[in-house]
C-alpha cells in the first residue's frame, strides 16, 4: 500500500527542523532513518500531514566522550555504533545491543534516536537505556530538556516529547567502580520477529567481586521498558554465586508488578513472564562473570 499523500520538508540545520515541526505541530512526524515511520506510512497507521526530513543534520550525528559522560547522537547508526569498537572497554552494553538488532539493512538505517523514538517496548535499545541509567536529551521551541530515561516513557509508542520536539543526544553516566560487566540477551521466535523478552544488564563490582551498581532492565514484557528493581536490590553488594542467581527470576517477575504484561498473537503473558524469569538470570550471570574476569585481568597487570 502506498501512503497518504504527505508533504516533504528537508530541514538543514536542528533550528530549521525545529521550526518546521513548530509550523505544523497538530500533524508532523520527523524522518530519521525511515525503519519504522515508512512502514507504518505504508499501512497507514500513521499518516502525517507533514514528514521533517532530519536525516543529514551532521549536529544530531557521531559519539563523544566527554568527562562524565558518554554522548550519542540521535541519528547515530546501530552499525556506527559497532563499529566504534573502543566502547567495549567502557560501554560494552552499547556493542552487546547494537548487534542484536534486526538485519544489516535495518542496522545500517535504523538510528539510535529512531529506535527510541518510537517507544516501541519490544525493540532493544530501551531496555538498554534503562540498565545504563541514560539521559535523553531534546530540543524544541522552549529550548532543551533532560529526560530520566525512567520517566521518559508512559505507554506504547509514547514518550515525554512533544510533536515540535526532537530527541538530539543521548547520555550514559561512566561506570564509576573498579570494573564493570555487561550483557543484553532477548529471545524471539525466529531471528528478526518481534522479541517476547529482553533483559539488559550493566554490573559494577569492586576489588572483592560484590557488586557495587547494578542496572537491569527489561524490555518486551510490560507496556514500556520497565526497571528492574528488585532484581537491582537483590544484587547490590552481593557476590553472584549459584544462590543469588536462583532468586534472579523471582526478583525479575516480582520487579513487574503493577505493570501492564504484553499478551498477544506472539506470546501470552503468562509465557512472557516465565521467560523473563530465565532470562534475566541468564543475562546477570554473563555481565558478572564479564565484570569479574576484567578485575582479574585488571589485578593481574
Ligand atoms: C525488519 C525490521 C527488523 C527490526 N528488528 C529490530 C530489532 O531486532 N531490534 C530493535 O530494537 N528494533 C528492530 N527494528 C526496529 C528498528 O530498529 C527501528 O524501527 C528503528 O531503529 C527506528 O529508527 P529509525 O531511525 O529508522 O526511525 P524512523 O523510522 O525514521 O522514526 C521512528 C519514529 O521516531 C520518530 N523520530 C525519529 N527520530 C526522532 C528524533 N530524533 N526525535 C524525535 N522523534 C524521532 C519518527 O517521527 C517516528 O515516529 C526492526 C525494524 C525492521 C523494519
Amino acid at each position: 500500500m502506498y501512503p497518504r499523500a504527505f508533504r516533504y520538508e528537508r530541514a538543514k540545520s536542528l533550528d530549521h527542523a525545529i521550526e518546521l515541526l513548530a509550523k505544523y505541530k497538530e500533524d508532523v512526524r520527523p524522518l530519521a532513518g525511515g525503519m519504522s515511520l515508512i512502514p507504518l506510512a505504508k499501512l497507514r497507521l500513521v499518516s502525517p500531514q507533514c514528514i521533517v526530513d532530519i536525516g543529514r543534520l551532521e549536529e544530531l550525528k557521531g559519539i563523544k566522550e566527554q568527562k562524565d559522560f558518554l554522548e550519542i547522537g540521535a541519528l547515530t547508526t546501530n552499525t556506527e555504533i559497532l563499529e566504534s569498537s573502543w566502547l567495549g572497554e567502557k560501554f560494552h552494553l552499547l556493542l552487546d545491543t547494537a548487534k542484536e538488532i534486526g538485519d544489516v539493512q535495518v542496522r545500517n538505517r535504523g538510528t539510535i534516536g529512531g529506535n527510541l523514538a518510537q517507544a516501541d517496548s519490544s525493540t532493544d535499545w530501551p531496555a538498554t537505556m534503562v540498565a545504563l541509567r541514560a539521559k535523553l536529551v531534546s530540543k524544541g521551541p522552549r529550548g532543551e530538556k533532560v529526560h530520566e530515561i525512567d520517566s521518559f516513557y508512559s505507554d506504547q509508542y509514547t514518550t515525554a516529547l512533544e510533536a515540535d520536539e526532537l530527541l538530539t543526544h543521548i547520555r550514559i553516566p561512566k561506570p564509576g567502580s573498579y570494573s564493570a560487566g555487561a550483557s543484553h540477551v532477548k529471545l524471539e521466535r525466529r531471528k528478526g520477529d518481534y522479541a517476547i523478552g529482553i533483559v539488559s544488564a550493566q554490573l559494577e563490582v569492586d576489588g572483592d567481586g560484590k557488586v557495587t551498581s547494578a542496572g537491569i532492565g527489561i524490555g518486551a514484557v510490560g507496556i514500556t521498558a520497565v526497571r528492574g528493581t528488585k532484581v537491582e536490590e537483590l544484587l547490590n553488594g552481593k557476590k553472584v554465586d549459584d544462590a543469588v542467581l536462583a532468586s534472579v527470576p523471582g526478583a525479575a517477575r516480582a520487579s513487574l508488578e503493577g505493570s501492564d504484561i504484553l499478551s498477544d498473537i506472539k506470546a501470552p503473558a503468562v509465557y512472557r513472564l516465565d521467560v523473563i524469569g530465565t532470562l534475566a538470570s541468564r543475562c546477570v550471570g554473563e555481565a558478572y562473570h564479564m565484570a569479574v574476569s576484567r578485575k582479574s585481568a585488571r589485578s593481574e597487570r
